[in-house]
């Protein structure tokens, strides 16, 4: 990897010597974004698939911590397990077995989703929880007639109820992930400020392209968020640099450091924002929650 400048600082216009602004980690002046107004009715819903085939990036992190985040600005939040480890429903200490499940709902038109949503411990957030049935559902799908449009429908009878739906998808650009994004307003894409980073992402962003041409034509990239970012380490702000150079404004200005309190947090089956509400990591969910808000890919 090229060595690029060793700080930010060094970044033409913005010396910090001349007290220029205080820059972020990606680059841009670090700006606080401000306090969503309460909403006046709810719904319907904008849906969110959290997207990357690359496995322990911070999809089911994010998807728990931004659905609290959001939850706590009072916004009504439904997150969709769509992983057969059923990691988003540990993560949120919901039932996944003897319980309704998504894949119950992708298999059986007469299911209503009303039967498999569960509420959590925080107010406005509730959960449609996944376990190891959802593996055989790629199978089960292959021969469905609109295999692809199957989340969309069960999703469809919800829509209203809530002001986000967040999709957190599992590692793989299969079926799965296809129904997801074919069901999908709009797409975040978590990525680990990690040496491979980059690596199948111009696929990821090839799959979302070929799915808005053929299946969804309203779908749209709604950010890149870089997570695990160690500030101490020239790697990750190296890694960062990369990608905002291959990204630009899609980055979110919002970036999720790396701490060990995320997995406390899920050993503790809760979202950081309960777990930890003051630590850092909390304040960088609720700054990704009032930046999507800002951003409008939110209510
Ligand atoms: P994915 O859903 O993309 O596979 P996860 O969200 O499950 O990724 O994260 C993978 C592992 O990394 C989990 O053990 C999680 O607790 C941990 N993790 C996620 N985000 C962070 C972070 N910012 N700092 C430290 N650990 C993290
Ligand atoms: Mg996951």
């Amino acid at each position: 990897m090229a060595r690029k400048s060793e700080t930010r600082t060094e970044l033409p216009g913005f010396d910090e010597a001349a007290s220029g602004p205080r820059l972020g980690p990606t680059g841009r002046a670090l700006r606080e974004f401000a306090d969503p107004k309460p909403l006046k009715s709810h719904g319907p819903a904008r849906i969110i698939a959290l997207c990357n085939q690359k496995g322990g990036v911070g999809k089911t992190t994010t998807s728990i911590n931004l659905g609290a985040a959001i939850a706590e600005c009072g916004r009504r939040v439904l997150a969709i397990d769509f992983d057969p480890q059923g990691a988003l429903s540990a993560g949120l200490g919901v039932q996944t077995h003897d319980v309704t499940t998504i894949y119950d709902l992708l298999l059986s038109r007469t299911k209503s989703p009303s039967d498999a949503i569960q509420h959590t411990s925080v107010p406005n957030l509730d959960v449609i929880p996944a376990n190891i049935d959802l593996s055989a559902a790629e199978v089960h799908l292959v021969n469905e007639v609109a295999r692809e449009q199957i989340l969309a429908g069960v999703l469809r009878k919800v829509v209203n109820d809530y002001d986000v739906i967040l999709i957190d998808c599992q590692p793989s650009l299969g079926i799965l992930t296809v129904n997801a994004l074919t069901a999908a307003h709009g797409v975040l894409i978590p990525l680990e400020c990690e040496f491979f980073a980059l690596r199948g992402v111009a696929l990821l962003v090839e799959t979302i392209e070929k799915v808005k041409d053929r299946l969804n034509p309203v779908i749209e990239l709604d950010g890149i968020l870089a997570t695990m970012y160690d500030s101490r380490t020239l790697h990750s702000r190296e890694v960062l640099e990369r990608v905002v150079d291959a990204f630009g404004d899609r980055v979110l200005e919002t970036v999720i450091s790396r701490t060990v309190k995320f997995p406390d947090a899920s050993v503790a089956a809760m979202p950081i924002t309960q777990f930890a509400p003051e630590h850092q990591a909390s304040k960088a969910y609720r700054q990704l929650a009032r930046e999507l808000i800002a951003r409008g890919a939110v209510a």
